[in-house]
């Protein structure tokens, strides 16, 4: 047994599966680094860096961004992180280029990756989950319409000033068949790298969020005291 917070995992799955909402739980729950690709490249976006201008266009697209630029930013991240923290990365790999180029990179520093969680959630549920997604553009808390109004809150309930909710423009219906057209083709082959490896292991996304958390836990091995199998 090993403390919980030095594990390292990816959470996988289709734009939508719900990664974000977990490694949020798994950050209160193991206290492990949450390494989102994704939220790089908007904070570079944000900040009007020379690497967001380049990932501007693939994002608006959703085409995945190319991996000279992606690979570096991710790998540079997690070389900030201490080697006994531990992290989970979400929206990364999303191509056996990138997953080949983690495990070199993992070894360089004498670590490989612990678990593969696999969250599995259908194509029509992924595309209403999406279309109706919004978020908040300090924290990136997801939020949903409201079932009455039919509108989104506009302020975030967890940002001390209140954040402002809005829908990312690759939510829209056309970028999100794309994307996911992009994770079946380019992103979904990274599950047969991580099944050779032994690493794998699904769960549905079609759980409540709670429940989705409480398997994932179960996948980890994770006891009441935050103890984690590593075996
Ligand atoms: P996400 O928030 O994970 O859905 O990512 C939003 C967008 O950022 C994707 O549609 C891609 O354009 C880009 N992106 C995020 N992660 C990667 C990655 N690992 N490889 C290439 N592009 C990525």
């Amino acid at each position: 047994m090993t403390a919980a917070n030095g594990i390292r995992l990816v959470l996988f799955g289709p734009p939508g599966a719900g990664k974000g909402t977990q490694a949020q739980l798994l950050k209160e729950s193991l206290g492990i680094e949450h390494v989102s690709s994704g939220d790089l490249f908007r904070h570079h976006l944000s900040n009007g860096t020379e690497l967001g201008e380049l990932a501007r266009g693939y994002m608006s697209r959703g085409e995945l961004v190319p991996d000279e630029v992606t690979i570096g930013m991710v790998i540079d991240r997690i070389g900030g992180i201490a080697d006994s923290a531990g992290f989970m990365l979400d929206g990364f790999p999303r191509n056996t280029a990138q997953a080949q180029a983690l495990e070199t990179a993992l070894l360089e520093r004498g670590q490989r990756l612990d678990r593969v969680v696999h969250i599995q959630v259908e194509n029509g549920e992924l595309i209403r989950r999406l279309s109706n997604r919004y978020i908040c553009r300090v924290c990136q808390r997801p939020y949903a319409r409201d079932a009455d109004t039919g509108a989104p809150p506009k302020k975030c309930a967890d940002c001390p000033d209140g954040g402002d909710i809005y829908q990312r423009e690759d939510d829209t219906e056309g970028a999100v068949v794309n994307r996911l057209s992009v994770y079946h083709q380019e992103t979904a082959p990274v599950l047969e790298f991580y099944r050779q490896r032994g690493l794998l292991a699904d769960v549905s996304g079609e759980q409540t969020i709670d429940a989705v958390h409480h398997s994932v836990l179960r996948i980890l091995n994770v006891s009441e005291l935050g103890a984690v199998s590593k075996s």
